[in-house]
């Protein structure tokens, strides 16, 4: 499936509007479907080619979208890694907790979707600033062990060690109170599902099995 129209800054799925900040990520996962799916989401092209867009012109995509249709979330997502681009995903998060205390809006969630390595990418703590404006997290876990997390996510070589960095974040995070916090791993890549929920499990995270079509981040 190809897509010639142009990028989405944010697209519709289920109950979600859903950003699109970057393509960028130090991982090349075994799952990933912006590679099987051509950089299209259910019509949406997730192409940037290359550009990444202003936190004003996300917020002005968001202004148009939200208008049209009802939703309960918004999600930081897209094909790529929200925390490479974590000033503007502060602030668009900012912004959309402003318009929920001002109930511009009916009541929604702010949910980030994340492989884990904010910290790292960021060279900092990131956890406390996301804490701040964003409800839920979902951190892709994936794997059992280092071993495993390396086969299945292939990082670059600056986050081949990265396995104990993504679970340090997911405790962090649990340790922040964020209104949630998931810990997925995409079923049928090999890794027992149940080694992996044990560990979300011993993170305090709750554990979330995604399917391995709609695996997305
Ligand atoms: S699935 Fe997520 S973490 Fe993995 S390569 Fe794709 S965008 Fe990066």
């Amino acid at each position: 499936m190809s897509n010639s129209s142009s990028p989405a800054l944010v697209y519709r799925f289920g109950n979600g509007v859903y950003i699109n900040l970057t393509n960028r990520c130090p991982n090349l996962c075994a799952f990933c479907i912006k590679t099987k799916w051509h950089m299209d989401f259910h019509g949406n092209n997730l192409n940037l080619e290359g550009w990444e867009p202003s936190a004003g012109e996300v917020i002005a995509a968001l202004e148009k979208e939200l208008k049209k249709a009802p939703f309960t979330q918004v999600v930081f997502c897209g094909y790529g890694e929200p925390t490479m681009r974590l000033e503007v995903l502060l602030f668009v998060a900012q912004t959309l907790k402003g318009w929920r205390a001002q109930a511009k809006y009916p009541p929604f969630t702010i949910r980030l979707n994340t492989n884990g390595l904010g910290n790292r990418i960021n060279h900092k703590d990131i956890v406390p600033l996301l804490a701040r404006v964003i409800d839920e997290v979902n951190v892709s876990l994936n794997a059992p062990d280092e071993t495993s997390w390396q086969r299945l996510v292939r990082p670059i070589h600056e986050f081949q060690d990265g396995y104990e960095d993504v679970r340090e974040f997911i405790r962090a995070c649990v340790q922040a109170g964020f209104q949630k916090v998931v810990a997925s791993c995409v079923d049928k890549t090999g890794v027992d599902p149940e080694a992996v929920r044990h560990i979300a499990e011993e993170d305090g995270a709750v554990f979330y099995l995604r399917s391995f079509l709609d695996a997305q981040e």
